[in-house]
């Protein structure tokens, strides 16, 4: 608005019998939160959650700047630019009444757990960091003209933790809002993991919600995603912002293969109406979110008859002489008894591993098929370990063709073998491409039904650190292929939380 009005602040209507020395009103200052009753807005403060990064969606492009890695994700915080998807910004509402005021509202920000717990952003999509709305002084502070307001601002939750809001303006009372920064963290044995197992306790905790943790907001629990919030008086011993359960015995789960790996969408409601989930367990891409629980129930399908004939039954085991291995012309003496349909046997021999691939040689890497042990049948497993095992080995056989056939030419396993003169060298990659063909797998559970409970997420963990160790080692081009090659399963990882180094089993995209 242009300046040519003269009036600052509207005149009270004149009554007949008033005198003629009105007072100009009193100003009256106001720090709200739409949705957060006046009555709350000390008592147990505004609650707004740590800015989750899963609606950002940005990863770092290539020659990212240390500690960095090209593909890993960007935090949001760290993320200064629009972001359409923003969802998680608290609104709040700076006014002064009577409009049109003189004079500036300084809004002083005091955190009571740590400064940088809060960003300002004058909308609700962030912005560029110049955008940011700049406190300085102690306490923290900035300022706007009263003639401005009144003015929504947007709290970007940076850490867990309490902050008071405090705003004034010459004439007017004081006016306070709390905020509570809060986050449900989940964690198992002390640690955030990216797949839970049934058969131990998983731990809640909604963290940031003040002081002790309390500040009397009530929690209420829906710990199996079925909308109802079934939890609503505090554990005996317990903070009532935690919760622990187990999802082997509870909840109960009907009988069928689709359970051997499920998500939860945990969820936990602060004060009736806010609403805060357990975002660990969102895929890349989008699907179900909750927490991954690896179902301790010997669920699934009955495996084939523990024989050659048997396992010719399976209709997953597509097997011919194109593929998965090719026929190889130069049979070797001993190895005759694999061709054709019989590239897949029953050998009650193997008995280290579930299943092996057989194949002969240095250099040219003859395959000749998978022979499967009784491991699996005599340890509890289902149908469905037994068909990724499986595929799990046919990984092997199309790398050593492609040794074998070099073919295509110049392809990641030729320049390794040739490298290494022989197959010792780089089996962590071998293995890592098969044990993520069992991650990727979504009939088979996340842990195997071994005795000892064979943990694919950690096979394929260990291996793929033995990659990065290796890396660096290798000259160009291998090194060249090796790392796109590295960068590729990286990309298709299906766990968001897997990039991320506070969860266990967590890795890190090759440098
Ligand atoms: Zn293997």
């Amino acid at each position: 608005m242009a300046g040519e009005t003269k009036t600052t602040a509207p005149a009270p209507p004149a009554k007949p019998s008033s005198t003629s020395t009105v007072a100009p009103p009193k100003a009256v200052l106001e720090i709200t939160s739409p949705g957060v009753p006046n009555a709350d807005k000390m008592s147990r403060g505004a609650p707004v959650r740590v800015n989750d990064d899963h609606d950002n969606g940005k990863f770092w492009p290539a020659n990212p700047p240390a500690p960095h890695r090209e593909l890993e994700p960007i935090f949001d915080f760290e993320h200064l630019e629009d972001t359409p998807n923003e969802d998680d910004l608290l609104e709040i509402k700076l006014d002064v009444k009577p409009a049109g005021q003189k004079g500036n509202v300084t809004l002083n920000v005091q955190s009571q757990d740590a400064a940088d717990s809060i960003r300002l952003w004058p909308k609700k999509t962030k912005g560029k960091a110049t955008d940011v709305i700049t406190l300085t002084g102690n306490p923290p502070q900035t300022q706007f003209a009263a003639n401005t307001l009144p003015k929504s601002i947007f709290v970007e939750g940076l850490k867990p933790g309490q902050v008071l809001f405090e705003v004034n303006f010459p004439g007017a009372s004081v006016d306070r809002l709390k905020i509570n920064v809060v986050k449900l963290r989940v964690q198992q044995t002390g640690r955030q993991k990216i797949i839970y197992l049934a058969s131990e306790e998983v731990f809640f905790r909604v963290l940031g919600a003040g002081r002790n943790e309390v500040v009397g907001y009530t929690f209420e629990w829906d710990l199996d995603g079925d909308g109802r919030f079934e939890i609503t008086s505090p554990m005996p011993g317990k903070d009532p912002n935690v919760v622990t359960t187990k999802y082997g015995g509870s909840p109960q789960l009907p009988p069928n293969a689709a359970n051997t790996r499920k998500v939860f969408d945990v969820a936990v409601r602060l004060n009736g109406n806010f609403i805060l989930h357990a975002t660990d367990g969102l895929f890349t891409g989008g699907g179900a979110a909750g927490i991954r629980v690896a179902l301790d129930s010997h669920q699934g399908t009955a495996l084939p008859a523990d024989n050659t004939a048997g396992l010719h039954t399976v209709p997953e085991f597509r097997w011919s002489d194109t593929f998965p291995i090719k026929f190889d012309s130069s049979s070797a003496p001993g190895f005759a008894q694999f061709k054709g349909a019989d590239r897949i046997l029953f050998d009650r021999a193997v008995t280290g591993d579930a299943a092996q691939t057989v194949f002969l040689g240095t250099g040219k890497r003859q395959a000749f098929g998978v022979a499967v042990g009784p491991r699996i049948f005599t340890s509890g497993q289902v149908r469905e370990d037994l068909i990724a095992t499986v595929n799990h080995e046919i990984k092997h056989l199309q790398q050593y063709v492609a040794v074998r056939d070099n073919t295509p030419a110049g392809n990641i396993w030729k320049l390794l073998d040739d490298h290494f003169s022989g197959a010792n060298g780089y089996k962590p990659f071998r293995e890592v491409e098969g044990h993520f063909s069992e991650l990727l797998d979504t009939r088979v559970s996340w842990i195997h039904h071994t005795l000892e409970g064979q943990n694919e997420i950690k096979s394929f963990v260990d291996e793929w650190n033995k990659c990065l160790t290796i890396l660096p080692s290798l000259p160009v081009p291998v090194k060249v292929e090796a790392r796109k090659f590295l960068q590729d399963i990286y990309r298709k990882i299906p766990f968001f939380e897997m990039k991320r180094s506070q969860y266990t089993d967590a890795i890190r995209a090759p440098e």
